[in-house]
């Protein structure tokens, strides 16, 4: 298995104002000091608002990492309200999150869009991290892997090797995100196995043993270590917990002490 470096990204979905961003972040910076290590790599994703305020507290630190939670799969023009790709490059966002389950169910986001939306970003050198993930109804109707595989199938066709490489998958079952109800470390790993596997088939398999999967859905300092110890799970997408700097820095921790 070849060595991965493990990725803990915050989604903070529509919390903190620009203020509260600014002394959340410094706050952050300073408490995960400690853990800038360089097996882990940090990443937040703020609201599109609050990235000027974060980069001004980040600039020349590489401790934590900025992305975005979407992005337009327009180029630019007449799209209103609508942000672009080339907007979070100037703005030094290095990651943004595609196809999140709640843009998929309350923005009708489909896996075509998601599909070119990924190719957008990587015209512009923005890793995507693409989230995939069940429903409670298939999970409990046994359709668990032909959804993972039509997600990661669809989402992610005709990707150039390279740009397999480069990507970051999201497995966050549906029906764990937000609930308090987390996948248990051996649901997870059978689907982030699934997904290596489909990782292989449409580009090879030394890049699927390079590919960093992450499991999200109420991922809290007290599960994150079994989690992030399965030989599939690469990191963690945390929503909730990323939004205080304990809980945060704690997973964080978890992900650092994976390799001691
Ligand atoms: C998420 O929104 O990506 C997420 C995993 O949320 P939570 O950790 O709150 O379940």
């Amino acid at each position: 298995m070849s060595y991965r470096r493990k990725i803990v990204a915050g989604n903070w979905k529509m919390n903190k104002t620009a203020t509260e961003a600014k002394d959340f972040v410094a706050d952050l910076l300073n408490a995960l000091g400690q853990y800038s290590d360089n097996d882990v790599e940090t990443i937040i994703c703020p609201p599109f608002v609050c990235l000027p305020a974060c980069f001004e507290v980040l600039e020349g630190s590489s401790t934590i990492i900025m992305g975005a939670q979407d992005m337009s799969a327009q180029k630019g023009g007449a799209y209103t309200g609508e942000i672009s790709a080339e907007m979070l490059k100037d703005l030094y966002c290095r990651y943004v999150i595609l196809g999140h389950s709640e843009r998929r169910q309350y923005n009708g986001e489909t896996d075509a869009l998601v599909n070119e939306k990924t190719k957008i970003a990587f015209a512009n050198k923005i890793r995507p991290i693409v989230c995939v993930g069940e429903t409670l109804e298939q999970r409990e109707a046994g359709k668990t892997k032909s959804a993972v595989t039509s997600q990661v199938n669809n989402s992610l066709a005709d990707l150039s090797p390279e740009q397999w490489s480069e990507m970051v998958i999201a497995y966050e079952p549906i029906w764990a995100i937000g609930t308090g109800k987390t996948a248990t470390a051996t649901q997870a790993q059978e689907v982030h196995e699934l997904i290596r596997g489909l990782i292989a088939k449409n580009a090879d398999d030394s890049i699927a043993d390079k590919a960093r999967i992450l499991y999200g859905g109420s991922v809290k300092p007290d599960n994150s270590k079994e989690l992030m110890s399965q030989d599939d799970i690469d990191g963690a997408l945390v929503g909730g917990a990323s939004l205080q700097v304990d809980s945060f820095v704690s997973i964080v921790e978890a992900a650092c002490e994976d390799f001691e």
